[in-house]
């Protein structure tokens, strides 16, 4: 990795901010290197949905259509309380979103975002896990670990993942789009602190006849936020928000190659408590609950870096916040940041920009995170508001399949008033 070959811009992490950032630097013709201390894509679906600004940019990369095969459209928003659906937001309707969202796991996302990396020759270092960088003048040294299957010496033997080689390198940038656990951003010595409540959900996908139509659904209660996704293949994702103290097991860590079929001994987690979330928090859904591809619980913090890097060595995507998972917004702006960032230091590598625009992205992540997780914007009921999206204004506002941008048109339509706190 040293020398001729060194790569301009090393991207640490291939989810799917790392991987889009790096085709947007390929796009620009920028020499970059991948290292993913995995060693294949994801294996989830985790975040689901795609965004209209998202989808645009899987057009304009050629990957949309290999997409299509596994995903359902969704063209409505449905807000509903623990009897009833109460309001319809026809996404088609709203200016900017007319294309509605894109239900599609993440691991398809993921693949296909390979797909014209690989055929374009980008290296990618699977197995590899960033484990050290230094920003001299000009540029990172860097310190890599090849991981390789070995088996630990505990009495009961386990597979796990052991440094089989290391290896050191340059590059003229990074980009750590390492995820919330970002060595990168630790490595910098950046805060990432608690900004709002953690929410934990009961998250349950299974086949079922309901009749989606083409609608996800938003249930706001006494004990938070519930969401049903329609997923490709007759199966729908249900995510029930519970109390932290049946969660705290958990990590957010992908399990990449551990299918979790099982409610695994959690008793929130077992088909009778879905059955009684259902009752109790959604009565309407009249779907049959067949067999079960994944269950678990996942906690979602809420977190957001000081500020997303320093002179050679930037962050996007998780690694440098953290919010809820109803609205898709991690990911879905994670991407634009990715895209944004690898603009930025295309312009420093071919000489054209003057370092000023890396601190507007870490202002710009800053404005758009604290407007998104009601921190600097909210929502309020105003003349003619439904009454119950008046009432859950706060919570539909983290609810919403938004960015900065697109947080007026919603509120627009949603006839709530957006305005800054
Ligand atoms: C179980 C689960 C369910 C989820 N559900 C939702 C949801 O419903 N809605 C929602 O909006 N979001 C959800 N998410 C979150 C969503 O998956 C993330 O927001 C998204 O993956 C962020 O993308 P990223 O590329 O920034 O980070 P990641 O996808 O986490 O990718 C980071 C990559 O970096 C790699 N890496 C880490 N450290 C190193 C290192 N030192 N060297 C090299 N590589 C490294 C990791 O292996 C990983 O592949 C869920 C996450 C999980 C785990």
């Amino acid at each position: 990795m040293r020398g001729k070959t060194d790569p301009k811009v090393l991207v640490a992490g291939a989810g799917p901010v790392g991987l889009s950032t790096a085709l947007t630097l390929k796009e620009r013709n920028i020499p970059i290197e991948i290292v993913e201390r995995d060693d294949r894509p994801g294996t989830h679906s985790y975040a689901l949905a795609l965004h209209p600004r998202t989808l645009d940019r899987m057009r304009h990369w050629g990957v949309a259509d290999k997409l299509e095969a596994f995903s359902v459209p969704v063209r409505k928003l449905v807000f509903c309380d623990h009897e009833q659906p109460r309001y319809s937001l026809d996404l088609t309707q709203v200016p900017g979103q007319e294309s509605g969202l894109l239900v599609v796991g993440q691991d398809h996302l993921e693949t296909a975002l390979l797909g014209p990396l690989e055929a374009a020759g980008v290296p990618i270092r699977w197995s590899h896990r960033l484990a050290g960088l230094k920003q001299t003048e000009d540029g990172v040294e860097l310190e890599l670990e090849r991981l390789m299957e070995g088996m630990s010496g505990y009495a009961m033997a386990r597979l796990e993942w052991q440094v089989d080689k290391e290896v050191s390198g340059h590059a003229s940038y990074v980009v750590g789009a390492d995820g919330h656990f970002s060595m990168v951003r630790r490595k910098l010595g950046i805060e990432f602190p608690k900004v709002a409540s953690t929410q934990s959900f009961a998250v349950f996908e299974f086949k079922t006849n309901f009749q989606h139509h083409n609608e996800a659904r938003i249930v706001i209660g006494d004990e938070g936020v519930s969401v049903l996704w329609p997923l490709p293949g007759g199966y729908c994702r249900w995510g029930f928000e519970i109390a932290e103290a049946a969660a705290e097991q958990y990590s957010r860590d992908k399990d990449r190659l551990f299918m979790q079929v099982g409610s695994q001994g959690y008793h929130v987690l077992e088909a009778e408590m879905l059955e009684e979330m259902i009752r109790h928090r959604a009565p309407w859904f009249d779907g049959s609950i067949g067999s079960f591809r994944w269950r678990m619980i996942v906690r979602f913090e809420k977190r957001l870096a000081e500020r997303f890097g320093d002179g050679r060595i930037w962050l996007a995507g998780d690694a440098g916040h953290l919010t809820g998972p109803v609205g898709m917004q991690s990911m879905n702006i994670g991407i634009g940041e990715g895209e944004a960032l690898a603009h930025i230091l295309a312009d420093l590598v071919e000489g054209k920009g003057d370092g000023k625009g890396l601190q507007q992205y870490s202002e710009q992540r800053e404005r758009e995170w604290k407007a998104l997780m009601g921190l600097s914007m909210r929502l309020k009921e105003r003349s003619g508001t439904e009454p119950f999206l008046g009432s859950n204004a706060d919570r539909i506002l983290k609810s919403l399949p938004a960015s900065l941008d697109s947080l007026p048109a919603f509120a627009k339509a949603l006839k709530l008033e957006l305005e800054s706190c």
